[in-house]
């Protein structure tokens, strides 16, 4: 049993308690928490370390939605315009993912870890980064990517589906669970997404999607028009969107664990839609931002689940989840910054179990996994504005612990 105390505990629970003065009993579940004082009231001689001035422990974030095959961007692709990157993705792709070894991957993943998080959704389209998955100490939902529109090459792409799902299948255990994604609907042809889902529906597998991330995407899908009209017909010899937006959505009726991500172009017919599919929005701002695509209006999600995602390093800088949220919080104006902070900080940790269908994550609670983290923030009086705090001015990660053993020793 170990115990460790710190100024504050930002549980992350469905009330987003604070406790000022907190400790935690652990060992890989959380046997306690509460205030030191009514701890050491109940644990006799129990020996604290105490995590020092200003220390905040806070579960450990929820990276949803990453794709570690494209690890080797920096500067490849071009940002600025969803076409041109997705032209730029196309042409520099066998480049990019050869660079993309185990240990490049390895290395991200151990950065990942380094900045607090310790759970991640990883969209793997090739089964490339399976090897370096598996042999990371972080969670890692897996989600085994079909893609492609081209009727006579159906039949192919879904034996390779299934083969690499079969591989990742074979290597689940507690800390790594197989899933299913649909690249997106202009992507994905109807006769895929209807075969995977009865996939997932009948070994109840949770399921992702892009959706609705581009203009472009918006018009092809309504119109068969705009900027994708060009490239359907020069790249597939293809004049018309094979679905509608709410012919794909609805595909989906039936899923249990379900996330969309982007979703920024989605209108409010679709966004009931997503809401009535019991779905999670996933938002990654950085992604949106450096392709030019719309900011997501958090005011529109309702009640749909929010959560948070780096996206790849094909369209981000880094997979930091602190750098994620700090961009979300200057990106979205139509909140106090206190609001703000904590509707973040929720999507990065309760929500993003939620969206990844891990109900023993996410918050720090009595008999959940002991995934946390550990840092400091400068000495503040009001637990009103610890959110704040921990967005504007959280300093390097102490301890990430996983199933409570500490990985950053
Ligand atoms: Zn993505």
């Amino acid at each position: 049993m170990n115990f460790l105390s710190s100024d504050w505990i930002v549980t992350c629970d469905e009330n987003f308690t604070i406790i000022k003065d907190g400790a935690i009993v652990f060992d890989e579940k959380i046997i306690d928490i509460d205030t030191k004082e009514n701890i050491e009231r109940k644990y006799k001689n129990c020996d604290f370390s105490y995590q020092g001035e200003g220390s905040v422990i806070m579960p450990g974030l929820i990276n949803s939605h990453v794709h570690l095959e494209f690890s080797a961007n920096k500067m490849t692709l071009k940002y600025g315009n969803f076409i041109s990157w997705l032209f730029s993705v196309i042409e520099k792709r066998d480049e990019l993912i050869e660079k993309a070894t185990s240990e490049l991957i390895s290395q991200e993943l151990a950065k990942m870890i380094a900045s607090g998080t310790t759970t991640i959704g990883a969209v793997s389209s090739y089964g490339l980064d399976l090897e370096a998955c598996v042999n990371s100490n972080l969670n890692i939902v897996y989600f085994t990517e079909v893609l492609g529109s081209k009727a006579d090459m159906i039949d192919t792409l879904f034996n390779d589906f299934k083969q690499r799902l079969y591989l990742a299948q074979k290597k689940s255990s507690s800390k790594f669970f197989p899933a299913i994604a649909i690249h997106s609907p202009y992507s994905t042809h109807p006769f895929l997404i209807r075969e995977v889902l009865k996939m997932a529906k009948e070994e109840n597998l949770p399921v992702s999607a892009h959706f609705m991330e581009s203009h472009a995407e918006n018009e092809w899908l309504n119109y068969s028009t705009g900027e994708f009209e060009k490239f359907f017909k020069d790249m597939l010899n293809q004049h018309k969107s094979l679905q509608t937006p709410s012919e794909f959505l609805t595909a989906f009726k039936g899923v249990k664990h379900l996330s969309f991500t982007h979703c920024v172009e989605a209108n409010e017919k679709e966004l009931t839609q997503i809401k009535e599919l019991g779905a999670s929005i996933i938002h990654c701002p950085n992604s949106n931002r450096l392709l030019n695509n719309t900011v997501l209006n958090l005011s529109y999600l309702n009640d749909i689940p929010l959560t948070l995602g780096t996206d790849g390093l094909s369209s981000n800088y880094t997979l930091d989840m602190f750098e994620e949220m700090k961009n979300g919080f200057f990106i979205h104006t139509n909140f106090t910054p206190q609001e703000l902070a904590q509707k973040l900080i929720v999507a990065a940790t309760i929500n993003g179990a939620i969206a990844l269908a891990l109900e023993n994550k996410g918050s720090l609670e009595i008999g959940k996994d002991s995934d946390f983290i550990t840092f400091q923030i400068p000495n503040i009086e009001d637990e009103n504005d610890v959110a704040t705090a921990i967005i504007l001015h959280k300093t390097k990660i102490n301890k990430t612990y996983i199933k409570g053993k500490n990985e950053l020793l």
